[in-house]
């Protein structure tokens, strides 16, 4: 069985984070979706929310499990004998990014291989702290999260 992490805040899940699931999903025999429960940060969503909203969004996909975490993701992998972390990227200042963590990892743990699947075209500018910044502001954010999230975020931000 050929397993993958992906590891992020989802705060809130996007549909760039649902096509990187759906595409991740595809190459492996069972992706485990992690929900992040940083102490040292601070989410619009609770870590509740953000697990109930994914489990939602992911009914149906028996391929996707999702998990919560509030330490170092290869803490999480090492008792589970997982070694593949999948990492959405964005453009070149995500690649920065996600290329130092992978070293960082790799540091930690030598047998983690961390795979960078870059972004649809069309989720290109998406990223979470976008899109809340926009519902703050009662902007159209339909184009960038399902309607589900869409729903809650109205919630968070009432007009
Ligand atoms: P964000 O960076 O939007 O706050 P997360 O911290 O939840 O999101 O990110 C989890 C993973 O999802 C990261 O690897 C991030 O690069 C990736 N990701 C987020 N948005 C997109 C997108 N629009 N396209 C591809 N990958 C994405």
């Amino acid at each position: 069985m050929l397993k993958a992490v992906f590891p992020g805040s989802f705060d809130p899940p996007t549909l760039g984070h649902l096509n990187i699931i759906e595409r991740a999903g595809s190459l492996f025999d069972e992706l485990l979706v992690v929900v992040a429960e940083n102490p040292r940060k601070k989410y619009l969503f609770s870590v509740e929310e953000r697990v109930a909203l994914i489990q939602e969004l992911l009914r149906g996909q028996k391929k996707v499990k999702v998990y919560v975490w509030n330490s170092l993701i290869v803490e999480f992998m090492k008792p589970r004998d997982l070694h593949i972390i999948v990492r959405g990227v964005r453009g070149t200042d995500d690649f920065s990014y996600e290329f130092e963590l992978s070293m960082i990892n790799k540091a930690l743990d030598a047998t983690i291989e961390t795979i960078l699947m870059p972004t649809d075209p069309r989720y290109f500018v998406l990223r979470a702290s976008a899109v809340k910044e926009l519902a703050f502001f009662h902007g159209d954010v339909s184009s960038m999260v399902p309607p589900l999230v869409e729903e809650a975020l109205q919630k968070k931000y009432p007009s």
